[in-house]
C-alpha cells in the first residue's frame, strides 16, 4: 500500500497527491521546506524545525496558510495514518499556483504538504570507516544574495556542489564562501575537533542553522568539551584531530579524508564517537510523542 500524504488540509493517497504545474514552488523554486526525523515514536526537536520553517517563510515573505500548532498536529496525524514510529518527515510550503510570471502577488494562496516515509540511512559502514569529502569550486550562495539560513526550495547551489562531489566519487561536498572560509556541506554542517575543543562555523557567515548542529553544541558542553562557533579555513580542517558532519539524515558522521588529506586521529575519533553515541541516545529519548 502506498503512503498517505497530507495535502491542503487532508490525507490523500500518494497517487492523488498532486500539485499544479503552475505552482511557483515548481516554476521558480519559490517556497521553503523542512526535513525532520522521528525516532522510536517521537519526533526529534519538532518545535525547533517548525520555528525554522516559519522563519524561512518570514524572510521570503511567504504566508504559511496554517498555524504552527495546526501544522504540528498535521505532521503527527500523517505519521499516525502511516503507522510510522521511525520516519523521515518532509514539510513543504510553496508560493502556490500563479501565472507564468514570477510575481508572487499573482499567487493568492500558498500550498503545503507533508510527506512521511521510512528513513533511508547512510550505510552503517560509513559510520565506522568515515566519509571522504572534497571542497568544491562552487561557492555557497552569499548571504546578501539568498542567505543559506533560509531553507528554501531553491537548492541548486547545493545540487551543483553535490554534482561536483559525485563526479569526484565522494559522499559529500564541502562549500566555502568567497573568502575561502569553510561553511557547510550540501546537506550537513561541519565540525572539527582540536584538543578538547569542537569548532563549527558561525551562523553569520551564511549557513543553515542546523538543528543537529545545535544539539551537538549542547551535547559537547555537557560532555566536558568546549564548543566554539568561529570561522576557519581548509588548512584548519586538514590539521584538525577529528572532523565530522551533522544533519537530520546523517546524524553525526565521521570524516576520514578531506581533499585527499587523511584526518589525523583516524576513524572514528574518540570525541566524534562519543558525540555519535550521545546524539543517538538524545534522539531516541527526547521528542514530541506521535501516539
Ligand atoms: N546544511 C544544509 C545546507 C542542509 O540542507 C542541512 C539539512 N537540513 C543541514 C545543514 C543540517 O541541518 P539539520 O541538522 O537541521 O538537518
Amino acid at each position: 500500500m502506498g503512503l498517505l500524504i497530507y495535502l491542503e488540509g487532508k490525507l490523500v493517497p500518494e497517487e492523488q497527491a498532486k500539485v499544479s504545474v503552475f505552482d511557483h514552488g515548481l516554476l521558480y523554486g519559490d517556497g521553503v521546506f523542512e526535513g525532520i526525523r522521528a525516532y522510536n515514536g517521537k519526533v526529534f526537536r519538532l518545535k525547533e524545525h517548525i520555528r525554522r520553517l516559519y522563519q524561512s517563510a518570514q524572510t521570503i515573505m511567504l504566508k504559511i496558510p496554517v498555524s504552527p500548532e495546526n501544522l504540528t498536529a498535521a505532521i503527527l496525524e500523517t505519521l499516525r495514518a502511516n503507522k510510522l514510529r521511525d520516519a523521515y518527515i518532509r514539510v513543504v510550503i510553496t508560493r502556490g499556483k500563479g501565472d507564468l510570471g514570477l510575481d508572487p502577488r499573482k499567487c493568492p494562496k500558498a500550498s503545503y504538504f507533508v510527506i512521511t516515509s521510512k528513513i533511508q540511512l547512510y550505510p552503517e559502514e560509513l559510520y565506522e570507516k568515515g566519509i571522504d569529502i572534497i571542497t568544491v569550486a562552487t561557492r555557497r550562495t552569499n548571504v546578501e544574495m539568498l542567505t543559506p539560513g533560509v531553507k528554501s526550495l531553491n537548492y541548486l547551489n547545493n545540487i551543483l556542489a553535490k554534482i561536483e562531489g559525485n563526479n569526484a566519487g565522494v559522499s559529500e561536498a564541502l562549500l566555502l564562501n568567497q573568502e575561502g572560509l569553510v561553511l557547510e556541506c550540501t546537506g550537513d554542517n561541519v565540525f572539527l575537533v582540536r584538543g578538547k575543543e569542537i569548532l563549527t562555523p558561525p551562523l553569520y557567515l551564511g549557513i543553515l542553522a542546523g538543528i543537529t548542529r545545535q544539539a551537538v553544541l549542547e551535547l559537547a558542553l555537557r560532555a566536558g568539551l568546549t564548543a566554539g562557533e568561529v570561522p576557519f579555513t581548509r588548512h584548519d580542517l586538514f590539521n584538525a584531530d577529528e572532523v565530522f558532519l551533522t544533519g537530520t539524515a546523517a546524524e553525526v558522521i565521521p570524516v576520514i579524508r578531506i581533499d585527499g588529506r587523511q584526518v589525523r586521529k583516524g576513524i572514528p575519533g574518540f570525541y566524534t564517537k562519543n558525540l555519535m553515541i550521545l546524539f543517538r541516545e538524545l534522539a531516541r529519548r527526547d521528542g514530541t510523542p506521535i501516539y
